[in-house]
C-alpha cells in the first residue's frame, strides 16, 4: 500500500475522486497530516467513519520511530529514524537566529562516491519516497514541538538522482495548507548532475540551488568527485549559467578546502576566472577528515588567505 504522505495536494484530490469522495476532503486530510500531525486515520475526526475506513484500506500512514538521537553542545540534534522496511535514515536539526533548519536525506545510501564524504561508505539501497522525505520534518517537529522554517537537501543521497520524489516532496513542504515552508527557505544541493540542473531551472521551483564545486580544475575535481567524469566543469558551469538566467536566482557554490589539494591561491585564482560574471556565492567549508580518507583540513591561515583573495576580487563568500 502506498503512503498517503507520498501525494501532494492535487494528487490526493485525484485519489479521493477515484474513491468516489469529494476532492475537498483532501484539504481536510492534508490539515490532519501536516498541521495537526496525527498518526492514524482514526484521529481524523471530522471525516466520516466510513471514509476513515476507506482510507485505512487504501493507504498507509508512514510514521518514523527514533532509533537514536544525539545532541551536541551547540543544540544541533542528529536523528536516526527507523523506516517501515527496516532501513534507517539520518536527519539533522540545526537552530539558527533566523529559525529552525532541517537537513534531510533524499536516498538510503548514495551512488555518487565523493571521496571526501562520510556517506561514501554507505552502499546505495534505494530512493526515499516523497512521503519519507517529508516525514523527516514532521517527525522532528513532533519530537521537539518546534516549527521548522528551513529545509536543506544536504543529507545522505544526491537529490537530483531522486529528482521526481524530491520535487514532489518540495510541493508538499511548500503547500500553504500543509507544512507551509516557503520555497525560498528550501535549498537543494547537487554534486552536479547537469541534465537535472536544466530541468530544475525550467521547473522554476523558487528554491535555492547549491552546487558542490570544490575545484575549478577538472583533474582535481575528478579526483574528488567521480561525477566530474560524466559532467565536467565546463558543462556544469554552462548549466548553472542557464539556471541563473532562467530563474534570476543566485547559486551557492560549495567549496570544501582540503590541505594541499585545492586550497592555495592558484586554486582561488582559477575559481575567480571560472565564476567571472556569475550571480553566485561561494560557501567555503573546511573539509572534515573521514576514516581512511586522503583529505585533511586546510590550515586556518590558508582558509583566511583563500577567503580574502575571493573577497578582494569582489566575490561573495562566507567564513
Ligand atoms: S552526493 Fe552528497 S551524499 Fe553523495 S557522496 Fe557526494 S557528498 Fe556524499
Amino acid at each position: 500500500m502506498k503512503n498517503i504522505k507520498d501525494y501532494n495536494l492535487e494528487e490526493l484530490k485525484e485519489q479521493l475522486k477515484l474513491l468516489e469522495e469529494k476532492p475537498f476532503r483532501a484539504e481536510q486530510i492534508f490539515k490532519w497530516l501536516y498541521v495537526d500531525k496525527v498518526k492514524s486515520f482514526d484521529e481524523m475526526t471530522n471525516l466520516s467513519l466510513e471514509l476513515r475506513k476507506k482510507l485505512a484500506l487504501n493507504f498507509d500512514i508512514c510514521n518514523y520511530t527514533i532509533v537514536k538521537k544525539l545532541e551536541s553542545v551547540d543544540g544541533t540534534k542528529k536523528y536516526l529514524f527507523g523506516l517501515s522496511d527496516g532501513n534507517a535514515i539520518e536527519s539533522v536539526l540545526m537552530e539558527y537566529h533566523f529559525g529552525k533548519s532541517v537537513c534531510v536525506s533524499s536516498q538510503i545510501g548514495c551512488k555518487m562516491g565523493c571521496k571526501f564524504c562520510a556517506s561514501t561508505g554507505i552502499p546505495f539501497i534505494r530512493n526515499l519516497t516523497s512521503g519519507e522525505i517529508v516525514e523527516q520534518i514532521l517527525a522532528i517537529e513532533q519530537d521537539t514541538d518546534l516549527k521548522v522554517s528551513n529545509v536543506v537537501f544536504m543529507g545522505i543521497g544526491e537529490p537530483f538522482d531522486n529528482y521526481d520524489n524530491v520535487i514532489n516532496a518540495i510541493k508538499i513542504l511548500n503547500n500553504p495548507k500543509g507544512l507551509n515552508i516557503g520555497a525560498r527557505h528550501i535549498s537543494v544541493s547537487t554534486s552536479g548532475i547537469v541534465p537535472k540542473i536544466y530541468e530544475f531551472a525550467d521547473a522554476d521551483m523558487q528554491c535555492t540551488l547549491s552546487v558542490s564545486l570544490h575545484s575549478a580544475n577538472n583533474q582535481v575535481r575528478s579526483s574528488m568527485m567521480p561525477v566530474n567524469s560524466a559532467y565536467n566543469i565546463q558543462e556544469l558551469i554552462q548549466a548553472c549559467k542557464y539556471y541563473i538566467n532562467k530563474t534570476n536566482k543566485r547559486i551557492s557554490f560549495e567549496y570544501a578546502l582540503a590541505k594541499d589539494n585545492n586550497d592555495n591561491l592558484k586554486d582561488a585564482d582559477e575559481l575567480i576566472k571560472l565564476l567571472k560574471g556569475m550571480l553566485c556565492h561561494v560557501n567555503l567549508i573546511p573539509i572534515n577528515k573521514i576514516e581512511n580518507g586522503k583529505y585533511t583540513k586546510s590550515s586556518l591561515e590558508n582558509i583566511m588567505k583563500f577567503r580574502d583573495y575571493l573577497n578582494n576580487a569582489r566575490y561573495s563568500c562566507n567564513n
